[in-house]
């Protein structure tokens, strides 16, 4: 099958990604499926496992990509959720379903948890075999969604909804903050905290993008280059502050996150693409009562339910472009660079299902 693959990882990761054949994804054992992949976007994980994550990486060459959609190409014995011929979106997080973490329902707790493409062969080849717990059937929606929605769909969304609902449990009123509002996630928390009925600042350094994200509902928008976002917050909010901040950048925001933050307030995180090194004054965290969680994917039950909602014609991806397969290193280019407003997708094929 051909694979956009990484043969090394490194500091130029762009040298070590190739389009290539490669064997075929395995026929599916109990359980599983084998999806022919039609489109696979692109997301900033795939450029850390590029890099070289330690403990990642099942050896080389490497399929990557974790996000994906398709349609089913076969199915090994007692799968019932799917047949052959129907058309998934692909859920990139791998559970056990035998832990103790599993058993209670905490599907991205599991002891035992692997990401297509960084632990696991992705997304970005011609198959993929996968738990048939990891696809979920499509959603009808008019106008239909195409392959690059469904591709971009998945990953940043989940992440968006468990940090925003689950883990921050935004409210109806309350203010959030949300940081760097091109990335999939931020774009998709912007959408899920309109969706709540809260009330959205988002930024950028960008003034394009941050016309789009009014354009998507935000209330209020900054820019992070030529603004300081926790004074602009500060007036924003009669000097209080806003109840949840979503973060994804680490240490480039960190402080001013904390510095925009309410008495009580919530701090959610589930990334560091600046770096992971933050400092915290704990002082200001017992004073002003802060919570500081992580979040990283979701469980089964969440997957459902934002797959439930985006049949609803809610959370809709917003696609920034497609490129085809043989340009995938083009792809990375423009992600790596920031310059896109939504997802980044890869168009596998457009053929027939093999
Ligand atoms: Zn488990």
């Amino acid at each position: 099958m051909r694979a956009c693959v990484l043969t090394a990882t490194g500091p130029n990761a762009s040298y070590h990604r190739e389009i290539t054949e490669v064997p075929d994804a395995p026929a599916p054992q109990a359980g599983e499926v084998r999806v022919s992949t039609r489109a696979a976007a692109l997301n900033h994980l795939d450029l850390f496992v590029a890099e070289g994550m330690p403990g990642s990486g099942p050896g080389f060459p490497h399929v990557v990509g974790a996000d994906g959609a398709g349609v089913v190409e076969s199915v090994g014995s007692g799968v019932t959720t799917v047949r052959a011929g129907d058309r998934v979106l692909v859920n990139p997080g791998i559970s056990c379903y035998t832990c103790e973490f599993c058993l209670a329902g905490e599907h991205s707790l599991c002891v035992n948890y692997r990401l297509l493409g960084e632990h696991l062969p992705g997304t970005m080849a011609e198959l993929v075999t996968l738990p048939a717990h990891n696809v979920a059937r499509w959603p009808a929606l008019s106008p239909e969604l195409t392959w690059a929605e469904a591709a971009a769909f998945s990953l940043v969304t989940l992440t968006a909804w468990r940090m925003v609902v689950t883990r921050a449990q935004l409210k109806a009123g309350e203010t959030v903050l949300v940081w760097g509002i091109g990335g999939g996630v931020s774009l998709a928390a912007l959408r899920i905290a309109k969706l709540l009925g809260a009330r959205v600042i988002a930024t950028s350094s960008h003034d394009d993008k941050l016309t789009e994200a009014r354009r998507l509902g935000a209330d209020v928008t900054i820019n992070h280059r030529t603004q300081k976002v926790s004074q602009e917050v500060r007036t924003l909010t009669q000097k209080r502050g806003v109840e949840v901040v979503v973060e994804n950048v680490g240490e480039a925001t960190w402080e001013e996150s904390l510095r925009c933050l309410k008495r009580g307030g919530r701090l959610v995180t589930c990334g560091a693409t600046s770096g992971p090194e933050v400092r915290v004054d704990l002082r200001r965290v017992f004073w002003h009562h802060y919570t500081i969680m992580g979040s990283t994917m979701v469980n089964a039950r969440e997957y459902a339910e934002i797959v439930r909602r985006l049949g609803e014609g809610e959370l809709r991806p917003i696609v920034d472009r497609v490129y085809p397969l043989a340009e995938a290193s083009k792809a990375y280019e423009r992600l790596a660079k920031g310059e896109q407003l939504g997802k980044v997708v890869v168009e596998i094929s457009s053929e027939s299902p093999r």
